[in-house]
């Protein structure tokens, strides 16, 4: 069977005994794919700096024989976004990125969206010029979208008031239910991670808005603290897990609490 060429961004790598290295691509065609690619620890001639963490590379694949793991046959670097890979902070936020696709997708899965969202994100976050944590806000919010778990950010989930025309202050926000709650209807004995209206609004418009038009993202310091802290436990929770990276994440990150 001919291998397929196809562009992959490189989600995870892992040593597979002395000589090979087993790779974990997120592709444009077939979602997220698993391969071995063979001597790439021992030749230099094989993959020599191409096979590098949240690069963009032109991959041509090999279906394993049997139950055997595809074999990757040639890799071309497009992207390489070196700058994310020389920044700590840049690298834990692209590491939770790719987490989050590695743990919620299917092998073979096609996601072509999602495949955009990932390629648009790591090369704003290579370029610089928009905040890390508002690129994660961005990610993080479509992402979940795009998992079929979208937050209601529009309206009160019990009386369906519409988030702007509730009282002036903050609404609450139930993880549970994942959508917004009124302050009328909020119950006093139910955990609620509240917001402001100003956040909902920004929140809303990174969920449904444009993806080109997000470079232009300017949140405000509330939005981003309020954003980050909402996204980072509603996204683990209903994937069913925190995500290592996460972890990483906080402990180098500036507190934003
Ligand atoms: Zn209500």
């Amino acid at each position: 069977m001919p291998g397929f060429s196809i562009p992959a961004i490189m989600l995870r790598r892992m040593d597979l005994g002395d000589y090979d290295i087993l790779v974990t691509f997120f592709t444009t065609d077939r979602g997220k794919v698993s391969a071995v690619a063979k001597y790439a620890k021992k030749s230099v001639k094989r993959f020599a700096g191409v096979l590098e963490l949240f690069s963009v590379l032109q991959v041509v694949y090999k279906s394993g024989r049997g139950k055997g793991l595809p074999v990757l046959q040639e890799a071309a670097l497009i992207q390489p976004f070196y700058k994310i890979r020389y920044d700590i902070q840049k690298t834990a936020y692209a590491s939770y990125w790719s987490e989050l696709i590695n743990n919620w997708m299917e092998e073979g899965q096609e996601n072509r969206e999602l495949f955009r969202l990932l390629r648009h994100v790591l090369g704003e976050l290579d370029r610089g010029i928009v905040g890390d944590s508002e690129l994660s806000i961005l990610f993080q919010t479509r992402f979940i979208t795009l998992s079929g778990f979208a937050p209601n950010l529009s309206h009160c989930s019990i009386c369906r008031v519409a988030a702007d025309k509730t009282p002036n202050g903050k609404i609450a926000f139930d993880l549970v239910q994942g959508g917004l709650v009124c302050k009328k209807c909020a119950n006093r004995t139910a955990r609620y991670t509240w917001l402001s209206k100003g956040t909902v609004k920004q929140l809303l418009w990174l969920q449904n808005g444009d993806l080109k038009k997000a470079v232009r993202i300017r949140l405000t310091g509330q939005a981003i603290r309020e954003g980050l802290k909402l996204l980072e436990e509603f996204v683990p929770y209903h994937l069913g897990r925190v995500p290592k990276s996460l972890k990483v994440l906080r402990q180098i990150r500036p507190d934003y609490t």
